[in-house]
């Protein structure tokens, strides 16, 4: 995985990339992304080399403020995604329990000191993300790339790149209102949902309230509809990797305790063989483990790890043999 070699992905692509690290940034990517923002974030990075791509489509969906526990009781889909697929015990987000930090972690792979998202509001002129997220890289390669999310303050996640940005509003709902037409076209790339519900409900009623309960069974039904949207013969080689930012307690979060860091981590395809991961899982690996599903190449100094049983031993096999050589 250290290697000093970067390449961008399968021969289809419109730009190959083969640099030494000690050249400091991949010529390739860097004209591509130079011309488009001259962004320091991509091109002043060195990369680990792209791999096979196991899937064309990643579908992160992050959950705000749900609680593993709450799944069982009363998110029948989404814990049949995680009986079916790999699902991480023992996930984490940062100590500092907050959704802008904390998604900006799950994007990049980053801790806080790297990203620069200290802050949790929407403020214009602080600017985006200094670490390149997914949404980034598969631009970068060319890639669709689009967010769809409940809060306008994630808009300082996402940059000006071709990048779709939609804020839906506070219920799934609204989100999928935008987001099911867009998935009913086949697409190559990272597509990044964002349901807002349970944080409200958890800061409204409190934490595993039954006002809380609402608003868990109604993500859960926008999220069936999303698995409907893309369920289709021909989309089987989609990943879905569902999690959170974190979790809360009371009426709040933002603390280290476990309440409010334990998050669900589960990734979901078609056929996937189902595993149980024991070792912790910390939401920083979830960026480096969707571009390797997505043969794209990794940031080298990420932070976060992949997560191998995710995404190269339990996808099913018509998947992966349908892989094509770089
Ligand atoms: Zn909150």
């Amino acid at each position: 995985m250290a290697s000093v070699v970067a390449a961008l992905a399968a021969s289809e692509l419109p730009i190959r990339l083969n640099a030494r690290a000690d050249m400091g940034s991949p010529p390739g990517l860097s004209t591509h992304l130079s011309w488009r923002t001259g962004d320091e974030a991509l091109t002043g990075r060195t990369w680990m080399q792209a791999q096979q791509r196991a899937v064309d489509h990643a579908i992160v969906v992050s959950i705000d403020g749900l609680r593993p526990d709450a799944i069982k009781r009363w998110a029948g889909m989404l814990d049949q995604m995680g009986q079916e697929g790999v699902r991480a015990v023992f996930a984490e987000t940062l100590a500092r329990s907050l959704t802008l930090p904390s998604h900006a972690s799950m994007l990049t792979g980053v801790g806080t000191k790297r990203h620069g998202m200290r802050f949790n509001s929407h403020r214009p002129g602080r600017g985006q993300v200094q670490f390149p997220t997914i949404l980034r890289v598969a631009r970068a390669a060319r890639l669709h790339a689009a967010a769809f999310v409940g809060k306008r303050k994630l808009n300082h996640l996402v940059h000006r790149d071709g990048t779709r940005f939609t804020v839906g509003g506070p219920f799934c709902t609204q989100v999928n209102r935008y987001l099911l037409p867009y998935l009913s076209r086949p697409r190559r790339g990272v597509t990044f949902v964002h349901y807002a519900d349970p944080d409200g409900a958890g800061h409204r009623d409190g934490w595993m309230t039954s006002g809380y309960e609402r608003a868990v069974k109604r993500v859960d039904r926008c999220l069936s509809q999303v698995i409907e949207a893309v369920s289709a013969p021909g989309r089987e080689r989609t990943l879905f990797l569902v999690t959170s930012d974190h979790g809360g307690h009371d009426r709040t979060h933002g603390s280290a305790r476990t309440e409010d860091v334990r998050i669900p981590w589960i990734v979901w395809a078609r056929g996937t063989l189902p595993l149980e991961i024991h070792r912790p899982v910390h939401t920083t690996d979830t960026a480096p483990t969707i571009l390797r599903a997505l043969g794209l190449p990794l940031p080298h100094d990420v932070e976060g790890q992949m997560v191998p049983e995710a995404v190269l031993k339990r996808l099913p096999r018509q998947l992966v043999s349908t892989l094509r050589p770089l």
